[in-house]
């Protein structure tokens, strides 16, 4: 780059601002349509296992006694498949992701009060 080019790029950014975000400072926004994580309204859910089911990464574990709904995050891959085959549409895809982690936790959602 000539010398007059680099200036010009030096001028140009003095007056506009920073292309790169101040994140986690400033929460993203997710756009509209991104897949983030799955989600559960749980009194919803009539715990079939259909999901389970079809689920291609084995995501999800679905045990009717005790009731309970519970999602690998980390294999997760957001193809919405378990949204689209729920019957009972209790399951939506978030825009946002989930929570960043080190361990492999599952996310469980139970029916019965945890003791
Ligand atoms: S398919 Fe829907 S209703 Fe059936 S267990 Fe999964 S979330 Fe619950
Ligand atoms: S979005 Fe896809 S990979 Fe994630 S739990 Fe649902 S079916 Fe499984």
């Amino acid at each position: 780059m000539s010398l007059m080019g680099f200036a010009k790029v030096v001028l140009k950014n003095l007056f506009t601002g920073p292309v790169t975000e101040k994140y986690p400072f400033v929460p993203k926004v997710y756009p509209q349509g991104a897949r983030g994580s799955v989600n559960i309204e749980l009194a919803k859910c009539i715990f079939c296992g259909i999901c389970q089911k079809k689920c291609p990464t084995a995501a999800i574990v679905v045990t009717k006694e005790p009731k309970a709904w519970e999602i690998d995050r980390l294999r997760c891959i957001s193809c919405n498949y378990c949204v689209e085959v729920c019957p009972k549409k209790c399951l939506a895809l978030d825009t946002k992701y989930a929570p960043v982690t080190i361990t492999r936790t599952t996310d469980k959602f139970s029916a019965q009060p945890v003791a």
